[in-house]
């Protein structure tokens, strides 16, 4: 029984490994994530081969080692799923910290039936701790704005699971220690529990990490498809995907949105004289300024080179007009620091009402004649197409 088990065992995680290692060597698809993954079925597989070799004479090979291989495969996984969140390269020292502990701890025992019991408390605890802070990373990872709770909680909940299970081995081998449940000889007399976690365990973690890989690719697909990619604002598609959204609710509700349409002043200027990364670092500082003073629900969108799109739902003329005054002054008075020099970038502003029923492009045109009129009248200055 316990052969069977181990052969699937291995099985699964041979084909794991091999997965992951098509995906980054073949596919190129994280890469980085993928290889440590590969690399963490392997030292599980292991660590487990070298379990099932275990006598009734407990060894330091068929102990010791395997113990903290099966660990090192966990404390791998963990690294993964930092790697696909957080996009961290190197695994901190503080991911090896559990395994680093248990080896220490575990080191000086001579193998025997007591230590080994000893030892399984505290793998099972190191465990939980490195499955508990895997399914940590994940959820932090996978930022609330952009996931839904039951997503976060879908791609975590393996990880939690593990956690769990390991938690409740320790404290089931704490208790027979004590005498309150069983005892260790009938704890060990098969192994086949043990395989069954561990194909579980398995099993869980290439699924959560499959689910997280996926999950990166999707948002990578659709940032390109929808973000402008030097600025990270919406392109124009996505901002005129927006507006069709926006303009359902204003007919349907009888809200109000306007349209705040800017462009940066005098830019062939600032590329002419600072060259073009100078103009493109200005783009993104414009950006980075705006974005600090609309709301969550106001749109962004770069409509040309240096020249952007908002769309305010549920905003009057007042309102725009002031907003835009304070996306002119906080440019105005916050110049590009590039290079060790001070670049002055501002803008002119033309602010429109939506119109039920009317187009984006009706819109829009309103917005740019506001925008040319401030150019006119001497940049720097926001002005409106309609009167409050
Ligand atoms: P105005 O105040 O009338 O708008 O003057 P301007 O110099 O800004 O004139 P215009 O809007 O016609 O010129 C925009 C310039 O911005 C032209 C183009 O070379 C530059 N530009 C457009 N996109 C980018 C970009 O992504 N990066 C950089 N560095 N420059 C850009
Ligand atoms: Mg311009
Ligand atoms: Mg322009």
């Amino acid at each position: 029984m316990d052969q069977t088990l181990m052969q699937v065992l291995v099985v699964v995680a041979l084909i794991s490994a091999a997965y992951w290692a098509i995906m980054a060597s073949v596919l190129e698809l994280a890469p980085r994530a993928a290889y440590r993954i590969a690399t963490a079925n392997l030292l599980l597989v292991a660590g487990v081969w070298l379990t099932l070799g275990r006598q009734t004479q407990p060894d330091h090979l068929h102990f010791h080692l395997a113990d903290w291989l099966v660990l090192a495969g966990m404390t791998l996984f963990r690294s993964g799923i930092n790697q696909l969140v957080f996009k961290q390269h190197d695994t901190p020292w503080t991911h090896w910290l559990p395994l680093g502990l248990v080896i220490i701890f575990t080191a000086p025992l001579s193998p025997s039936a007591e230590s080994h019991h000893a030892m399984g408390i505290v793998w099972s605890l190191a465990g939980a701790w490195i499955a508990a802070t895997g399914f940590a990373d994940g959820f932090k990872g996978m930022d609330a704005d952009r996931f839904h709770l039951s997503a976060r909680l879908a791609i975590g909940l393996p990880c939690l699971v593990v956690a769990c299970v390991m938690l409740l081995r320790a404290l089931l081998l704490s208790a027979s220690a004590l005498g309150l449940h069983g005892s260790p000889v009938e704890m060990h007399a098969s192994e086949a529990p043990f395989f069954w976690s561990m194909l579980g365990l398995l099993l869980l973690l290439n699924y959560t990490l499959g689910m997280l890989t996926g999950t990166r690719l999707v948002m990578r697909i659709k940032d390109l498809a929808e973000r402008d990619p030097l600025t990270n604002c919406l392109n124009r598609r996505s901002i005129e995907a927006r507006f069709v959204l926006n303009r359902e609710r204003c007919v349907r509700f009888g809200e109000q949105m306007t349209c705040i349409l800017f462009d940066l002043d005098l830019f062939k200027h600032i590329n002419d004289q600072h060259g073009h990364h100078a103009g493109d670092a200005a783009i993104k500082h414009a950006v980075h300024l705006t974005q600090g003073v609309i709301r969550n629900v106001d749109a962004m969108g770069r409509f040309g080179g240096e020249e952007f799109l908002l769309l305010l739902p549920n905003t009057h003329l007042t309102g725009a007009r002031e907003t835009a005054n304070r996306i002119r002054q906080m440019l105005d008075e916050n110049p590009l620091l590039y290079e060790g020099k001070t670049i002055a970038v501002t803008g002119s502003f033309g602010v429109a009402v939506f119109r039920a029923d009317e187009g984006m492009d009706s819109l829009v045109k309103r917005a740019d004649a506001a925008m040319y009129e401030a150019k006119r009248l001497g940049r720097n200055r926001v002005e409106v197409t309609e009167t409050a």
